[in-house]
């Protein structure tokens, strides 16, 4: 809650008047308790689970050309039961770990220090406070998930995620629910070590849960706004990790591939790409050559 009564006693302790943001987030949270606006989080999450995989999950029962030209792994197509278990997966562990989550999560924010009054933190902050997070939680998770990947980490816990070897957007938190707890971890420490302001906080959570789901959605779209984070991941680089399974000691990494080039863990998915791509050039090759003496006789006919 803010302490001030009046967005007047808000300029007189800082010295200068309100910018229009400002005078917004005084107006909308002035008498709002603090927990309020940390289950605003709550919210980003629920409407990240449900709302944002929606549209795609259809994609795949509807299957249209402009799309199935982005599609990872183009011969399967998902059955609306598979969809619909995932979903029912994905409400299970939105009630069971991500609300708990939330709620244990509000004393270590306040002790940490996560700031909800004025003023709000400049672009420059949020950019840099962003980028912090995501390396913090990129390097922890890259560790998590290879720990995942030993023996007992992946028969007691990981192998759940891996049942999907096509993702789909309502996978992406298809997972036992000790892995969804787990890999909370490094999505609060960031903002744990460096804390920042609650608006960046639920960014933080929003950037964070969309660029999952964008790596679990089975497709790599040219627009997808993720394609603009450096070193960036994405769809290609996740699905594969998927398509091997268990076998896979490759693309670990979450967010970025930097660990996964430091730790020599690309090689396989290197491996994979450097075939495809000479399979396409040599299937390019071959069509070319046949346009070419179709064209050769047709000449001579005439
Ligand atoms: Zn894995
Ligand atoms: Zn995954």
């Amino acid at each position: 809650m803010i302490p001030y009564g009046t967005a007047a006693e808000a300029e007189a302790a800082l010295g200068r008047g309100l910018t229009p943001a400002e005078a917004a987030w005084f107006r909308y949270s002035a008498a709002m308790p603090d927990h309020w606006l940390l289950w605003h989080n709550t919210f980003i999450l629920f409407l990240a689970h449900m709302v944002v995989p929606l549209p795609l999950a259809l994609l795949e029962r509807v299957a249209p050309a402009f799309a199935m030209r982005y599609k990872l792994q183009p011969r399967v197509r998902l059955s609306m039961a598979a969809v619909a278990r995932y979903f029912g997966d994905t409400i299970r562990v939105f009630l069971l770990v991500l609300v708990p989550y939330q709620l244990i999560s509000y004393p270590v924010v306040k002790v940490g220090g996560i700031r909800m009054g004025l003023p709000l933190p400049s672009v420059g902050e949020v950019a840099v406070q962003l980028v912090a997070y995501a390396l913090v939680e990129d390097y922890l998770s890259y560790w998590i998930h290879r720990l995942l990947h030993t023996e007992w980490g992946y028969h007691k816990i990981h192998h759940v995620h891996h049942q999907v070897t096509a993702p789909t957007s309502f996978a992406t938190s298809y997972s036992h629910w000790a892995e969804v707890a787990v890999f909370g971890v490094p999505t609060f420490a960031g903002p744990t070590i460096a804390p920042c302001h609650v608006v960046t906080h639920w960014l933080w959570f929003a950037v964070s849960i969309f660029e999952a789901i964008s790596a679990h959605c089975g497709y790599n779209f040219p627009f997808d706004p993720t394609k603009l984070i450096p070193y960036h991941g994405g769809a290609e680089f996740h699905d594969y990790h998927h398509l091997v399974g268990r076998q896979s000691n490759s693309n670990f990494s979450s967010i970025f591939t930097y660990c996964d080039y430091i730790y020599g863990t690309d090689k396989g998915y290197k491996y994979y790409k450097a075939n495809v791509a000479k399979v396409k050039a040599k299937l390019a090759r071959n069509s070319t050559e046949r346009e070419g003496r179709n064209g050769f006789s047709s000449t001579k006919l005439d």
